[in-house]
């Protein structure tokens, strides 16, 4: 189990700030202030210098754009330009944020904790929890993690009698999402749908803002928009936040949507706003490169980069030329990769770096065989002495592909640590126990208080929580307050009654010891073993492995992992509340849990998308499942926008390795129980050959296996003969007999045996049928999945 890192902000106390005179710059401070400047290149000394109008830093990656940043912050107290409480700073990992109050911290000591340096999102909760009662919210709202939104959608499309197979919850939670993010109401939507699907969505997005307001909680993207509102609605507010924030600072500024790019127009303000007041506009500096703009479905426009000096017109642009992180070979490949987007601006970024070691280049003949290859490479760099493991990253492009890595790194023995993927926070036991703590903390959490309603069974079926749902809705009181009154519900059986009287007693009796000063960590440990969640586990793991014991034991684990969390809190914040726990929890739970790639002697390998490797470096980089179809995503080789991003997040990828780069592929890949011939992904043929190291190249007998499968398919291919070759996508049925060309042999499986599903995951053999290939196995899953028959010739079944 990976342990969560809780690094956002989000849990500090200190609001206060001081006033908004800069102190005189004493003899020391300018030393300081000097020192800081050592060590960076003109350009990066302008942009840390730079005083007055807005600042846009624009340049390639590696070239020290969030470094500026930092020193910038560091500089401007030095200087004393600023006081610490006078600086926001926008960035979006933990660790550039954990740097930067780092670095803050040592230079002016406890006073840097009264700088926000967090996430758009932290920053917003901050504000809302500050001004909740102006924008009709209760200090305690709950926010709600896109899991939870779409339970919400689903309430919100049935209410309206949608059909879930025509109307799925996921795609109406984008649409509404993509209406949030452009600061759309549900009103504004309305007028503005011109067809059904846009209606439909609007429909939809009015009930479930307006249930999202009945639990007093936001969404993710409500937290931005609520607080643009908020500041556009109340000049006064404005006016606080401007006089505060007199340094707003923002990273990555490429991946800003139009909400976040509204929100930071307001905090700034123009000049015209300010001037009024007598009180010049803010200082505003954004750092960003419209080549790694990777968050285009998140509403991320290019455009905020881009038309950056037409909105802030007295802007000054500087930009960086030297990148500092890669050798020249990886440089060049990553140039050579972007060259091929169209309409961008043509950047000349170079390294001193030296050319270094050629990229090696694998072709694998299937999945297992590329994780196995990246495991032998990192014991053999190892073994030299050329890196160690903490050194190392493994890229992919969705999550799913971890599992294959992760299971060969287990088997040799490499310890390593996934980043992202089914995270700590979206365990099941982790979402139950913390929705107990929002019930308790923010009584009309819908949501919440429906999830755990019968969490442990105690008997409160669906039949009574529709017989509730109803009353609440005639007698117009919110869910919990029907509850208490069940004895007043119509067609409630006794022994229903009285299990909700048990249940609402419980919560009543919990809110009582919160109210009395009962730390998050003591609450947990209650309710964990008052509700009997704690006892059912181990019951289960008591009754043996074939039962799901090994996975109730894992949940356990996750369980007292928790208690730990929420007891680091306690420690770390002063008067640390069930409330404030759950904030930095939802907050982090959405950002991220980068380790340091230095850290301690050895370390692990991390894995992770190469989404969430923005802005980090790792002296060993690992690309793999470079397969047209895989990456690029399948999804997106018909359209040129899409496939713009997806070439931006390939150079995102290759810019993050400062030594030694890796470029893999497989022949074959299994995928829902199907194996596909993907050809060379086209990101792959654009880098030159003699940049090129290539270890393995394609084998003729997987080539001539996809040949026929194509020909099977009917499809049009051509096989050349060089490392990279052009080669029509095919899909053949389901995976054929085990023993040809690369495939693992069909499993000879006993009852006890442990084995792994591609889709499934782990589980333990319980029968075993029939012979050669009708040989069919018994196994349990657990947890959601439970038993399955499986016929071993068709099944992506691997024994452990
Ligand atoms: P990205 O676009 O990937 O976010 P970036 O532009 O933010 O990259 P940084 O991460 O700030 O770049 O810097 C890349 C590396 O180069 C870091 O290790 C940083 O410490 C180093 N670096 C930046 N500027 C200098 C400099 N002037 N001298 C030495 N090293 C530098
Ligand atoms: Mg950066």
């Amino acid at each position: 189990m990976t342990s969560p890192h809780p690094g956002t902000p989000a849990g500090e106390q200190d609001d206060r700030f001081a006033p908004a005179v800069p102190a005189a710059p004493s003899r020391r401070s300018g030393a300081d202030a000097e020192r800081l400047l050592a060590g960076l290149n003109p350009q990066q000394r302008l942009a840390v210098t730079h005083s007055g109008g807005p600042l846009l830093v624009v340049a390639g990656a590696g070239s020290g754009k969030t470094r500026v940043l930092t020193r910038r912050i560091a500089y401007l107290l030095a200087a004393g330009r600023a006081q610490p409480g006078e600086i926001l700073a926008i960035t979006f990992t933990n660790k550039a944020a954990g740097e930067m109050k780092e670095r803050v911290g040592e230079l002016v000591g406890p006073r840097a904790r009264a700088m926000w340096v967090s996430t758009f999102h932290s920053a917003c909760v901050r504000i809302l929890r500050d001004q909740a009662g102006v924008v009709g919210l209760s200090r305690s709202f709950s926010i709600y993690d896109s899991a939870d939104s779409q339970r919400l959608i689903t309430l919100a499309a049935r209410e309206l009698d949608l059909d879930p197979k025509r109307h799925p919850a996921r795609g109406l939670a984008v649409a509404v999402s993509n209406l949030k993010n452009e600061l759309i109401t549900p009103e504004q939507a309305t007028v503005q749908a011109s067809n059904d699907v846009e209606r439909t969505a609007a429909a939809v997005y009015a009930i479930y803002q307006r249930r999202l307001g009945e639990a007093n909680a936001q969404d993710f993207d409500d937290l931005i928009m609520t607080t643009v509102r908020l500041l556009q609605d109340h000049p006064d507010v404005a006016d606080h936040y401007r006089r505060r924030f007199r340094h707003v600072l923002v990273d990555e500024y490429q991946d800003t949507n139009h909400a976040q790019y509204m929100l930071v127009r307001e905090l700034v303000g123009t000049t015209a706003e300010r001037g009024d007041e007598g009180l010049p506009p803010g200082e505003l500096c954004v750092v960003g490169d419209a080549d790694q703009s990777i968050y285009a479905f998140r509403g991320a426009n290019i455009r905020n980069i881009n038309d950056f000096e037409s909105d802030y017109p007295d802007a000054t642009v500087v930009l960086l030329e030297q990148n500092y992180r890669s050798t020249q070979t990886i440089l060049s490949a990553a140039n050579a990769i972007i060259a091929h987007n169209p309409d961008r601006l043509v950047k000349n970024l170079w390294s001193a770096a030296g050319a270094g070691s050629p990229i090696v280049g694998y072709v694998a003949d299937n999945e297992h065989d590329e994780a196995a290859f990246v495991a032998q490479e990192v014991d053999r760099l190892t073994d030299a002495g050329d890196a160690s493991p903490g050194q190392v990253a493994v890229f992919y492009r969705t999550n799913a592909q971890s599992r294959v890595f992760e299971e060969v790194f287990i088997r040799v023995g490499l310890p390593y640590k996934v980043v992202g993927g089914v995270r700590f926070y979206e365990r099941r036991e982790v979402r139950d126990l913390l929705s107990y703590l929002r019930v308790l903390a923010n009584p009309a959490d819908t949501v919440s208080l429906r999830r755990i309603l019968n969490v442990p069974r105690r008997g409160i079926g669906d039949r009574t929580e529709s017989f509730v749902e109803a009353y609440a809705q005639q007698e117009r009181v919110g869910f919990a307050e029907a509850l208490r009154r069940i004895d007043e519900v119509p067609g409630i059986a006794t022994r229903s009654a009285t299990a909700v009287r048990g249940f609402v007693a419980l919560l009543e009796e919990l809110e009582g010891l919160i109210a009395e000063g009962v730390g998050p960590s003591r609450i947990l440990e209650l309710i964990m073993t008052r509700t009997g969640y704690i006892a059912e586990l181990e019951e289960t793991v008591n009754a043996g492995a074939a039962a799901g014991g090994v996975e109730a034991e894992g949940r356990i684990e996750n369980l007292q992992e928790l208690v730990g969390v929420a007891r680091e809190y306690e420690e770390r914040v002063e008067g640390g509340d069930v409330a404030g726990f759950l904030e930095q929890v939802a907050l982090v739970a959405d950002a991220d849990q980068i380790p340091d790639p230095e850290e301690g002697g050895g370390g692990v390998v991390t894995l992770m998308t190469l989404h969430s490797a923005k802005g980090l470096e790792f002296p060993v980089v690992f690309l793999t499942g470079l397969e047209d179809g895989v990456f690029p995503h399948l999804r997106t080789l018909g359209d040129p926008t899409e496939l713009a991003e997806e070439r931006r997040l390939a150079y995102v990828g290759v810019t993050r390795a400062r030594h030694r780069l890796y470029l893999t592929r497989a022949s074959s890949r299994s995928s829902w129980g199907q194996l596909a011939y993907n050809p060379a992904s086209r990101f792959l043929e654009e880098v030159p050959d003699q940049l090129m190291d290539w270890r393995r190249l394609a084998q003729p007998a997987i080539a001539a296996a996809a040949q026929r499968a194509l020909e099977r398919a009917g499809g049009d291919a051509s096989w050349g003969d060089g490392p990279v070759r052009q080669y029509g996508r095919v899909t053949t049925g389901p995976v054929p007999k085990r023993g040809g060309v690369g495939l693992r042999p069909i499993p000879a499986l006993a009852v006890g045996d442990k084995v792994s599903h591609d889709t499934f995951g782990v589980g333990v053999v319980a029968s075993v049928l029939g012979q050669a290939d009708k040989a069919q196995a018994e196994v349990e899953f657990g947890g959601d999945v439970g038993r399955k028959r499986l016929l071993l010739r068709y099944a992506p079944l691997e024994k452990l």
